[in-house]
């Protein structure tokens, strides 16, 4: 099997745009430094790099008979807001239990942003006290339970889509697609600094990329996670297991090599979700130089990894970098006592 075997069933509008971030990377004075924008590339609820790995579960899900899509995050997650807007889009149900993942004291955090989003678009959303953890909960066994007592048919989407064979499809084929738009730009990015949580993502450029080394000929390049789940470990491990799953399904033909997994640690600060002093600051610098908008729970804490890479030398000055901007914007709104 290749990856152009796997069935995809489009969400977005075509390959997600990438552009220069030029006043920022004349203001750290090193690397060149591009964004490819998850956050703009699909028409569903503001997108997001959900949206792309859910391209590959909706022919699964379709085939499955299911009406009802059951997934589970923090009460501010943008993957529960991507699985309501493609339940819609899919004419399903969508039964989506938000979980107490952030130690965050916003009094709208349970009726801004996300949350609110998913329940416009008519799921049926439940809290529940559970704190933060990537690995499957009782609460979500309960909530598929209930679907099937109901009489319905759920379809069971893990914590960020990750934990599931097709989980690691849609950023494998995000290299792909970085490929073709590297040829029309004229550049090789030979880094990527990419947000890290349940790993999935991050997993699946790693097994992309690797494709594209052993199968298309590519030089090698360095696929950078940045840990915002300050759970490392446990992290850490998810995304070599799904790394190595992924790349074994479309046929990278050899085991992923330990140095090919790099979650760097640094920029979570002690929570997830919980923004830090260089989280703050990333927001900021990129709001006033570059007018794009990163959010407190992952990109501010990615960027805040690139910028220091970057500044430090650690990825040198003739470096081309691509920063995965894997959206999640809406969470701001929980964030207004500490932006103001
Ligand atoms: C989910 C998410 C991530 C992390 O992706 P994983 O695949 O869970 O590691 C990063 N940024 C945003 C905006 C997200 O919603």
């Amino acid at each position: 099997m290749t990856l152009a075997d796997f069935p995809r069933h489009p969400l977005t509008f075509g390959p997600s745009p990438i552009h220069p971030l030029n006043r920022l990377s004349d203001h750290l004075g090193g690397a060149r430094i591009w964004a490819k924008r998850e956050d703009v590339s699909s028409g569903l609820a503001f997108g997001g790099n959900k949206v792309r790995k859910l391209e590959y579960l909706v022919p699964d899900i379709l085939a499955s008979g299911a009406d009802t899509l059951v997934s589970i995050g923090g009460v501010q997650s943008n993957h529960t807001r991507q699985v309501a807007a493609v339940a819609a889009h899919l004419g399903l149900a969508a039964v989506l239990v938000q979980e107490n993942w952030v130690n965050w004291p916003d009094a709208v955090n349970d009726r801004v942003g996300n949350i609110l989003l998913s329940r416009l678009m008519g799921a049926d959303v439940r809290l529940s006290p559970a704190g933060f953890g990537i690995g499957i909960k009782d609460s979500w066994r309960e909530a598929i339970a209930d679907v099937e007592a109901a009489g319905g048919t759920p379809y069971a989407i893990p914590a960020g889509a990750s934990d599931h064979p097709l989980g690691g499809l849609g950023f494998a084929n995000w290299a792909h697609e970085v490929r073709a738009q590297e040829e029309q730009l004229g550049v090789f990015f030979d880094t990527v600094v990419v947000c890290t949580v349940t790993g999935s993502t991050h997993a699946g450029m790693i097994a992309g990329f690797a494709d594209l080394q052993e199968n298309f000929g590519d030089r090698p390049r360095r696929v950078l996670g940045i840990d915002a789940s300050a759970t490392l470990d446990e992290t850490r491990a998810q995304v070599a297991r799904i790394a190595r799953r992924t790349a074994e399904m479309i046929g990278v033909g050899r085991d992923l090599r330990d140095d090919e997994i790099t979650v760097l640690e640094g920029w979570a600060g002690d929570e997830y979700g919980i923004p830090v002093a260089s989280t703050d600051e990333a927001i900021h610098l990129i709001g006033r130089l570059e007018g794009v908008i990163l959010d407190p729970v992952y990109e501010g804490k990615s960027m805040a990894g690139l910028i220091d890479l970057v500044s430090t030398g650690e990825i040198p000055s003739d470096a081309n970098v691509l920063f995965a901007h894997l959206g999640g914007q809406p969470a701001i709104n929980a964030y207004s006592g500490r932006y103001h």
